[in-house]
């Protein structure tokens, strides 16, 4: 199995875009949005979901009002202020709560649950694409990693059971948790860059942390004519590593008007920047198959 992560050092790179067209382009994939803190490849592929599910993670205390006896202790312990006493009662502000279990360790009455975490939710979906793995975490929920690994064990199983040969993944931007559960196992990172004195330094955190975690890379220079100067420095930095830079891309509307269309800027109307993208394509599917050499 071939898996493809499309990433990028930092956001509004074009990563999603271009992540859609391939996603239009490539046969015999599982599609997978692993940005969980910010999905959007939905809003292109418009999936319809098939089967959803909790995502839970961590654990938050719950008070039952019928046994506290309000005594306080569990305000007192609490180092997060998490629990606060309102209308009589004592309460839990489960966005405070780190789940240390310390308030149900020193209740006297063993009122306090502890309860699995709800932190979003994942989906099964069909797309004109093909089946589609993706999820939303919830506002300020963290453990996005956790779930970035969990979408990737599904589409791997999606792939399976299917018989499809590709895994075709939109990463998330920078170089955090998300992402390097993004590139576990992956067999090939498309680095989507631009030629910016920030693109240039976001593309070498990117491609040290592929080195770091044994993953192939290649890189694609998006909004290239923005500077000449700049697009030079990516591939004397390229070539210095001996990571492929498999194409060049236009600044170019198109890109937005497709997107506020639904559609793959590879879909619909023909024009200069999809073409280019239909030429990279082959390239960069035959780096994704070479034999890892690992
Ligand atoms: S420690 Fe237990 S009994 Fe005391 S206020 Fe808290 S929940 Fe209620
Ligand atoms: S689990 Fe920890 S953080 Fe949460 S309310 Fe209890 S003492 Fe506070």
């Amino acid at each position: 199995m071939h898996e493809l992560v499309v990433i990028s050092g930092k956001g509004g790179t074009g990563k999603t875009s271009l992540a859609a067209a391939f996603a239009h382009l490539a046969e015999g994939k599982v599609l997978c949005d692993l940005d969980v803190d910010a999905p959007d490849l939905h809003l292109i592929a418009g999936p319809t979901v098939q089967r959803s599910g909790p995502f839970l993670s961590g654990h938050v205390a719950e008070i039952d009002p019928a046994a506290c006896t309000g005594c306080g202790t569990c305000a007192n312990v609490c180092a997060y202020g998490a629990i606060h006493k309102e209308g009589g009662r004592f309460t839990v502000d489960s966005s405070h709560c780190e789940g240390c279990k310390v308030c149900v360790a020193f209740c006297p009455e063993q009122a306090i649950d502890f309860p699995d975490r709800l932190c979003g939710t994942w989906y099964e979906s069909e797309t004109r694409f093909g089946p589609m793995i993706h999820a939303q975490l919830d506002p300020g929920q963290e453990n996005s990693g956790k779930l970035v690994t969990l979408l990737k064990t599904k589409a791997r199983a999606q792939a399976s059971s299917r018989a499809l040969e590709r895994i075709l993944s939109d990463g998330a931007p920078g170089i955090g948790c998300p992402v390097i559960s993004s590139l576990s196992m992956a067999s090939l990172a498309l680095l989507v860059t631009e030629p910016t004195p920030s693109g240039l330094h976001d593309l070498s955190r990117v491609t040290e942390l592929c080195h770091a975690l044994r993953v192939r890379s290649c890189v694609l220079i998006n909004k290239a004519d923005l500077s000449r100067e700049y697009q030079a420095a990516i591939h004397a930095y390229c070539e210095a590593r001996r990571i492929p830079v498999v194409g060049h891309l236009p600044h170019d509307p198109a890109v937005t008007e497709a997107m506020l269309r639904g559609q793959a800027v590879t879909e619909g109307p023909a024009t200069p920047f999809g073409l280019q993208v239909r030429q990279i394509w082959p390239g960069l599917q035959h780096l994704l198959e070479l034999p890892s050499p690992i």
